[in-house]
């Protein structure tokens, strides 16, 4: 049985003998190229904190998006408390969705304090593809709303309990970001909250991994 970890800035491996390993490794598309050969799942986009030049980086990734080692675009996403004007992040979360819509890859999304805006960009560009929200450590309502309007959820080491409760269970990712935590105890705390084994977990995050991400798998 396979853990996967759907973002990740900082791999590392996880201490458990008992399960293998996946993860996908987030990029931005000015540092693709280093990494390149270095592994075989990424995801790649311009985060709203690191928005500078982001007409050039958007032309790089327009060409990376073909990549088949790019399982996903983003993350991208909106930040109200950092990064550039919300009109210009809109604008470059937009084109995002572009090309996530262009290649057919799922969309990893950031989103800070701008959740109403996130709601309605996905109501007037119903995306075929699946959004998913990274890090959320956001209310059961949200989890609610967001869930809802079709999006996936991504938790790591903290999350509100209650949002994992009312979260549909095929519609959970697992991840650790820029961490220190090991996937493993991700799993553990969430199969914990769920109050279900972990291998229970393990195989219903694999079913959603290969319906999103087909080819890690
Ligand atoms: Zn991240």
């Amino acid at each position: 049985m396979t853990l996967f970890d759907i973002h990740t800035h900082t791999p590392h491996n996880i201490n458990c003998d008992v399960y293998s390993y996946k993860y996908i490794e987030n990029t931005f598309p000015d540092k693709f190229n280093d990494m390149l050969g270095t592994h075989n799942y990424f995801s790649c986009g311009i985060h709203p904190w690191y928005a500078s030049n982001w007409r050039y980086k958007l032309a790089l990734l327009e060409e990376i998006a073909n990549n088949n080692s790019v399982l996903a675009i983003g993350e991208c996403g909106l930040d109200k408390v950092r990064g550039l004007s919300i009109d210009l992040q809109i604008n470059i979360f937009k084109a995002h969705i572009k090309i996530s819509e262009r290649v057919q890859k799922p969309l990893i999304i950031h989103c800070v304090r701008a959740w109403d805006m996130l709601l309605s960009i996905c109501k007037e560009s119903k995306p075929t593809q699946t959004w998913i929200v990274h890090g959320f450590r956001g209310k059961p309502m949200l989890a609610k709303s967001l869930a809802l309007s079709g999006m996936s959820l991504s938790f790591g080491g903290v999350f509100n309990s209650e949002s994992i409760s009312v979260t549909p269970i095929d519609k959970i990712f697992l991840e650790t970001d820029d961490s220190d935590i090991d996937i493993f105890d991700v799993y553990n705390k969430v199969a914990g909250e769920m109050n279900i084994s972990i291998d229970l977990l393990a195989n219903k995050v694999e079913d959603n991994v290969k319906k999103v991400f087909g080819r890690i798998v």
